[in-house]
């Protein structure tokens, strides 16, 4: 018990590091984390042959729309004040959002199975692979046109199970070391198992 709480050899490789596709996954989430939307927070991570993420993005209403202004309501009596009109997928953001020439032959990370109008940029942008996490609107017709173009397109794509239902970012970790109580406990933990 004792000796994996709080055990941690620093002379040894950790194990407890993300995998790449954890970390390109949690990029997206976290930039999920971004949107206003009251219902889906929905985050993109594109990444390049060389494992470098070229682009992210998250569901939000385009540049200059603000978004106290325009409606984040999924339904109305006018369908102008839905926010369907508006907001702008994250997948679509991460590929305008680029930071590289251009996205041939990368991955896109995705929270959620890509709409058909995402699957049309996606495939036009050059992108080959999709992993995503979730695909809860498979029945929808949206996700079987969108499947259907990404399979004759030959894009791959394959749902990403995680192993840790949670990764934990903790501000304060960085200073591990530098907190007394965790020395104290560290040290006393060291003791224990030394009287083993
Ligand atoms: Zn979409």
């Amino acid at each position: 018990m004792v000796k994996t709480f709080f055990h941690r050899d620093i002379n040894k490789k950790r194990e407890d590091f993300l995998s790449w596709t954890e970390y390109f996954m949690a990029t997206a989430f976290l930039a999920a984390k971004r949107s206003k939307d009251p219902c889906s927070q929905v985050g993109a991570c594109i990444v390049n042959e060389d494992k470098k993420i070229v682009g992210v993005g998250y569901n939000g209403m385009p540049t200059g729309c603000s978004d106290d202004q325009f409606p984040w309501s999924k339904t109305a009596e006018s369908e102008l004040d839905t926010k369907y009109f508006y907001v702008c997928h994250a997948e679509m953001n991460a590929i305008v959002n680029r930071n590289s020439a251009d996205v041939k032959n990368c991955t896109i990370y995705v929270a959620l199975f890509p709409c058909n109008e995402c699957a049309k940029i996606i495939i036009q942008s050059g992108i080959r692979e999709v992993v995503y996490m979730s695909d809860k609107h498979a029945e929808k017709a949206a996700t079987e046109a969108a499947k259907r173009m990404f399979d004759a397109a030959g894009i791959k794509y394959w749902q990403y199970i995680p192993q840790n239902s949670k990764i934990v970012i903790d501000f304060t970790e960085i200073n591990w070391s530098k907190q007394p109580t965790d020395v104290h406990l560290h040290e006393n933990i060291i003791k224990e198992m030394e009287n083993l």
